[in-house]
């Protein structure tokens, strides 16, 4: 993996200022596919485009964030910190989840708790979601992308929620190319009553993530 320079900014609450450092080229070698669209590689740390001031402790967008010119008198600022499952969930209530960034921000919030439970022994159950995290899955099933291909992705939030026959229904109704791997682990941990996130043997990029001209 080859990193590009570092981006000085300022927080957008307290100006105290950061960095994070954009790649240029990564290794997508030894990647696993999730059904939560989730693809980790070992050698790629997951990008994060929010994060929490070091300093106010307040959330922001890095792309709201002004850019500060490197001045070699000063010392050189932290860089930006990716946040937990609960800092998603609280940028999300400090209304970060704005506009066309309200969709990705709260399936990148649905993901990091996901991730809690992705080392579990393989075919044992995650315990139900409840609480916030579970009204963020319901937000999440409610929402209607334009141009996302959602089926599996409403399977997937449907069976997170412990609604295994209902997904099950929704997953034996689609039959696209590039859900093929997918469905089968759905459905086999609908036969589970798992609601926990899983790994998807042969899975590549579901397609609820092919949303970039949206
Ligand atoms: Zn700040």
């Amino acid at each position: 993996m080859f990193h590009g320079p570092p981006v000085l900014i300022a927080c957008t609450h307290c100006a105290a200022p950061a960095h994070y450092r954009t790649f240029l080229s990564w290794n997508t070698f030894g990647m696993t596919a999730w059904t939560d669209g989730v693809n980790l590689a070992p050698m790629t740390p997951i990008f994060t485009w929010i994060t929490r001031c070091a300093t106010c402790g307040q959330y922001y967008w890095l792309e709201d964030a002004q850019e500060l010119p490197l001045d070699p008198e000063r010392s050189f600022p932290p860089e930006v910190r990716p946040l937990t499952a609960d800092e998603y969930l609280a940028a999300i209530d400090a209304g970060l989840a704005d506009g066309p960034r309200e969709f990705e921000l709260k399936v990148w919030a649905w993901q990091r708790y996901n991730d809690a439970f992705r080392g579990r022994p393989p075919g044992s159950c995650a315990p139900p979601v409840t609480g916030r995290s579970r009204e963020l899955i319901e937000e999440l099933r409610a929402f209607t992308p334009v141009t996302v291909n959602d089926q599996l992705f409403r399977a997937e939030l449907t069976r997170a929620l412990g609604r295994f026959t209902e997904a099950s229904k929704m997953l034996t109704a689609i039959t696209g190319e590039r859900s093929a791997p997918y469905v089968p682990v759905m459905q086999a941990r609908c036969a589970a009553q798992d609601p926990g996130v899983a790994l998807v043997p042969g899975g590549r990029h579901p397609v609820w993530q092919d949303h970039d001209d949206r």
